[in-house]
């Protein structure tokens, strides 16, 4: 049986009372499915009201959208790995493009949070992804190297073996252009070989960018593809209902 992963990316939408309402409808429009699990990284302030709420579902969790490597401490704006366990979180996003581009985080930051939320006993989501100029320099495989590099050497295959790959085209995310399932399967074999490499053992590789119901059969039927990571059409619960509920042969 085939094994996929959905997990929906709020970025910086939907609070708590709206949150109520989509779990609400989700809940009362979703079964459980086998080898399917359905993931939601929700805004800080309403992580624990979405783990609440799917209390009890072991198909479904809630994670934390970022977190700093420090446990405790003066980081104002900053969320810990224990203060999102404290709030129900089973996962974290880490390096997402909006991190990197925007925030500027770096692959050495990336590294320290991976370290982190191991170390809290999270699954991390690690997101790699290439620009457009850097895609058009045919410079693809070499920057999701250089981020996994970053963010990954040195973990003890054991370790390893946790992590979870968000593979992102940055010029995917939010602009309505997807990869099409033969380029994005290209990078996850690429991806899916450098971790066995090191020791992982069917590592599980997500696709993100521009995700939407137009196109999710399509790129689910790509078997590289372990499932996908989705932003803008995870926003409203009844496309998301229809999304997580794509047939996959
Ligand atoms: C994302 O935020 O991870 C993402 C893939 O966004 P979108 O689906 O809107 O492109």
């Amino acid at each position: 049986m085939r094994s996929l992963l959905f997990a929906a990316n709020w970025k910086m939408h939907v609070g708590p009372a709206a949150a109520r309402a989509y779990i609400d409808q989700f809940l009362a429009g979703y079964q459980a499915q086998p080898g399917r699990r359905v993931w939601f990284f929700p805004p800080a302030t309403t992580l624990h009201t979405v783990s609440q709420l799917i209390t009890g579902r072991a198909d479904l969790a809630a994670g934390a959208q970022n977190v700093h490597w420090e446990p405790k401490g003066a980081f104002t704006g900053e969320i810990s790995v224990p203060l999102a366990v404290e709030a129900g979180a089973r996962a974290a996003l880490i390096g997402h493009s909006e991190r990197r581009h925007v925030f500027g985080e770096t692959d050495a930051e990336t590294g320290l949070k991976v370290r982190a939320v191991l170390a809290g006993g999270l699954v991390p989501v690690l997101c790699v992804g290439e620009k457009l100029e850097q895609r058009e320099a045919g410079e693809t495989l070499a920057v999701v190297q250089r981020q996994l590099a970053g963010a990954l050497e040195g973990l003890e295959a054991e370790a390893l073996r946790k992590v979870i790959i968000a593979y992102e085209p940055v010029w995917a995310i939010g602009t309505g252009k997807n990869a099409t399932p033969r380029d994005a399967a290209q990078v996850h074999a690429d991806i899916r070989g450098w971790l066995t490499q090191r020791g992982a053992t069917s590592p599980v590789i997500l696709y993100g960018g521009s995700v939407n119901l137009k196109n999710i059969a399509e790129l689910v039927a790509e078997r590289e593809l372990d499932g996908v990571l989705v932003g803008g059409a995870s926003l409203e619960a009844a496309t998301w209902l229809q999304l997580v509920s794509t047939p996959v042969s």
